[in-house]
């Protein structure tokens, strides 16, 4: 069963013009309305950081688990490979250093996995600040002198512990029976032109 990504609209940020930008805003907001704590399993339990902190997006109310969230987008077949032989892992992360300054302050990750065509989500990956270190962050070439941010130094996340987590039954249930209202209205509307083609079709013969 699968969700799919609302886009977040850049009327709401209309600064904002780079899509990964937009996906990202896009994911925060999904896990927050969808997603339980995986540590604690409590529902709407996330407040979200300010825009622009460092390498914390969401926190537990519950627990205080931080999370940073990651989006994904992968072709189908890409994340079947990862939900049944549990592949490797490559996102871009953000600055290298600070990335590295902040292994040490226990932030879970959270990817959100989507079809990049589709948008359709059904697993997102929890990596434990337990399974995370130094080797998990491999850095990028520096930016070079001629870019608008010089000397500015990247890194890419490798992971390979990390677990699978589906959308949960409730959501699932929620989206069947969205599937079945909109079966109902479709069929609802068939109903009608018939019925109103037989009242045109009795009134003029
Ligand atoms: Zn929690």
């Amino acid at each position: 069963m699968t969700s799919t990504l609302e886009m977040t609209s850049n009327e709401t940020f209309p600064e904002w013009t780079s899509k990964s930008r937009i996906v990202g805003e896009s994911c925060e907001r999904f896990v927050m309305q969808n997603l339980k704590c995986c540590r604690c399993s409590s529902k709407n339990s996330f407040r979200k950081y300010k825009i622009n902190e460092k390498a914390k997006d969401v926190c537990c109310l519950n627990c205080d688990q931080v999370y940073q969230i990651k989006a994904k987008g992968m072709t189908a077949k890409s994340i079947s490979c990862i939900k049944e032989k549990n592949t490797e892992i490559k996102i871009i992360g953000g600055d290298y250093k600070s990335t590295l300054a902040h292994l040490d302050e226990n932030i879970d990750y959270l990817i959100v996995l989507y079809d990049k065509l589709s948008y359709n989500i059904d697993v997102f990956l929890h990596i434990q600040h337990e399974d995370v270190n130094e080797e998990n962050i491999i850095p990028r070439k520096p930016l070079s002198l001629n870019a608008k941010r010089a000397g500015w130094q990247g890194c890419y996340l490798h992971f390979n512990r990390y677990r699978v987590k589906h959308l949960d039954r409730e959501q699932q249930i929620r989206s069947v029976e969205f599937k079945y209202y909109y079966y109902f209205k479709v069929i609802f509307r068939l109903m009608w032109i018939i019925m109103m083609g037989f009242f045109v079709y009795y009134y003029k013969y």
